[in-house]
């Protein structure tokens, strides 16, 4: 419990149990901290976090001291990790689930312990129950938000009193993975369109403590991704038979070099996938085991008599929501065989071991044979159609095919690439996409995997504070997301709502355009965005855009971080309108630019992205990679960012 003012204490006081700790007294600390006397990293790391957020609310920074030193200190205690102190308090870290942790308030006790791991605890792998529990008391006693990477993104209301209010829970994460995969790793052959060194590693850092603080990592290692994507080089001359049937009569790639499809009915490859998974195995193993069988990176394209005398009937709207330049053109839907070819692994592999597969292209709706999964069969959710915004009818559809492989009894995580969409322009989504998650949530969702966080915090911070918030809240709105959002920027909070509903107004009413004119510029949602952002933003667009943001900085008035927050969005609009304004320069759709075109647009550009590159507004290395899919660039820009111009 957060005390503003003596009215609101006096308030507080009488409704709550006496128990409540105060661990800040108006403006002094009256608690410390204390660890193990040799707390592990993630520890370490979580007490720093708890002291650093508590100072940025109340200005008092708390002490942390071993509990060997602490002996003496008078209570009141918070209690940061594995420690003698909370073995004695009865609770025993070994028996807590993978990163779960225990909230206990009372007492003049603060326990905050989780089941932690011994690696950095920036890394997704290493579990951070403890840590976890620090942001769970942050974010519900003091209120503090992540809104985006960076100090400016964290939102601390300001106390002079902090008060931590009774609790005894054990917590355990509901998604056992929750994965934002963080798009750091874009390379461009025109890097100087991108981040200097020192930008790069300055965004990385604050977006991986970013990704931590919503609770980013998973509980156990699990291994998936396309599967046999070197066995056509490592076993095609003596095993042709385990490789797709081409309607030639040849096995193997169509050309060399050539992506290849599996021949999924074969049993001596279903007995040979589980065969090379146990000779990995570790005997002593003790984690999950998890066997990858996720078809390559291609449509299932085996055309022998056995795959297809697996599969079901099409349903009657199997290729509904694909355009004709889709590769799903025309293709047969093989969804049963691969149910098959899974459960056959499945059946094959030890007690308790899970099978992964993705439901993709021309498998990517529910098998119609009648088959049973189970438990034991986990799918990624992975459609190669369906980027935001939909029609309402698509919309439906995508999520009746979640419904309908969760009603084969195999357990299923998200795995789409829906996130890579829109460049760096002002492109919301976060209604639709949160329908989308709860429908999940609501029905079975076991872990997410999505591909990729772009970063482009500035023009899409609704959208990407949506899809982190709702890992930590799976049951919050859409509307109590974003509420919390705007919430940060003061008394512009309403002049801000206004202005990020024009956009996600804006895109949705785009969506036919968008689909269209991608297709006729050939650009790419994920590859070429950049292609077609002239088309999809013009100048006139960001007009009432920009009104809307001076009217929230006139609000904001003399609140100097609401103020900044606006000043934030603002870098980043002026940013996106210029991208667009590039783009109708240098689009490979069109361009007949010329080289000193080329460059003075460019050069516009870079000078922008150098003024700003600290200011976290977005992912330019992940632009770089995008523009040089998109535009007719010319060889300066082959040089590093740090050595332009
Ligand atoms: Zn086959």
């Amino acid at each position: 419990m957060l005390l503003r003012c003596f009215v609101l204490f006096l308030v507080a006081s009488t409704l709550c149990v006496q128990a409540d700790i105060t661990l800040v007294s108006e403006g002094r600390p009256s608690a410390i901290i204390v660890t193990a006397d040799h707390p592990s990293r993630v520890v370490r790391y979580a007490a720093e976090e708890l002291v650093h957020h508590l100072e940025k609310s109340c200005g008092a920074r708390l002490e942390v001291r071993t509990e060997s030193e602490a002996k003496l200190t008078a209570p009141p205690r918070i209690y940061i990790g594995a420690s003698r102190a909370v073995r004695e308090a009865g609770i025993d870290v070994e028996k807590l689930a993978a990163e779960a942790f225990v909230l206990r308030i009372k007492d003049d006790e603060v326990f905050i312990v989780g089941k932690d791991g011994g690696g950095d605890p920036l890394d997704a792998d290493t579990c951070a129950g403890t840590l976890w529990g620090v942001y769970e008391w942050l974010d519900r006693d003091v209120g503090v938000r992540w809104l985006w990477p960076g100090e400016l993104g964290t939102y601390v209301p300001k106390f002079k009193t902090v008060v931590a209010r009774t609790c005894d829970e054990t917590t355990a994460l509901v998604l056992f993975q929750r994965r934002l995969r963080a798009g750091l790793g874009f390379e461009s052959d025109h890097p100087a369109l991108g981040f200097t060194t020192a930008a790069f590693k300055q965004f990385s850092n604050e977006q991986s403590v970013y990704l931590r603080r919503h609770r980013m990592g998973r509980s156990y290692p699990v291994s998936y991704g396309h599967a046999f994507t070197d066995w056509w080089e490592k076993d095609g001359k003596v095993h042709p038979e385990w490789f797709q049937l081409l309607e030639s009569g040849k096995r193997g790639p169509n050309k060399k070099n050539g992506r290849f499809s599996m021949c999924v009915s074969n049993p001596d490859l279903q007995r040979e996938v589980v065969s090379r998974w146990s000779a990995k195995r570790p005997p002593d193993a003790r984690a999950p085991g998890f066997i990858n069988a996720c078809e390559n990176d291609i449509l299932g394209l085996c055309t022998c008599d056995n795959c297809r005398a697996l599969d079901g009937a099409a349903p009657g709207d199997y290729l509904k929501f694909y355009t004709p330049a889709s590769k799903m053109a025309g293709s047969r839907f093989v969804s049963d065989r691969y149910a098959r070819f899974w459960l056959g692994i499945q059946q094959q592999a030890p007690a308790g071991t899970t099978v992964v597969g993705y439901a993709y292209f021309n498998y990517f709706q529910a098998p119609t044979s009648g088959i049973k999964l189970n438990s034991n069969i986990l799918i990624g959710y992975c459609p190669s159609s369906g980027w935001f915004p939909r029609s309402a009818e698509e919309h439906a559809w995508m999520k009746q095919q979640w419904t309908d492989w969760r009603d084969t009894g195999a357990r299923l995580f998200m795995r789409t690439n829906h996130l890579l969409d829109g460049y760096c322009m002002p492109f919301i989504f976060a209604h639709q996409f949160a329908d989308e998650f709860h429908h999940a949530v609501e029905q079975g969702m076991v872990a997410t995997d999505y591909d990729s966080l772009t970063g482009h915090w500035a023009t899409q911070g609704p959208n990407l504070y949506t899809v982190a918030r709702l890992h930590v809240r799976p049951e919050a709105a859409a509307d109590e997301v974003l509420a919390e959002y705007y919430a940060a920027f003061g008394a512009a909070s309403p002049a801000v709502k206004s202005y990020f509903e024009y956009w996600e107004n804006y895109t949705t009413f785009s969506r036919e355009k968008i689909n269209q004119t991608m297709e006729n510029l050939q650009a790419s949602r994920w590859r070429s965005w950049a292609k077609a952002a002239h088309v999809l933003y013009p100048a006139e667009c960001f007009t009432p855009a920009e009104k809307m943001l001076e009217q929230a900085m006139l609000a904001a008035g003399d609140d100097a971080e609401a103020a900044a927050r606006v000043k934030f969005l603002q870098l980043g609009l002026q940013h996106a309108k210029l991208c667009a304004h590039v783009s109708a320069r240098l689009t490979l759709a069109t361009s007949t630019a010329t080289k000193d075109e080329i460059k003075r647009a460019v050069d516009e550009l870079i000078a922008f992205r150098r003024a700003n590159e600290h200011s976290g507004i977005g992912n330019f290395n992940h632009l770089a990679w995008v523009e040089d899919l998109s535009w007719k660039l010319s060889e300066e820009t082959r040089q590093p960012p740090d050595l332009y111009p």
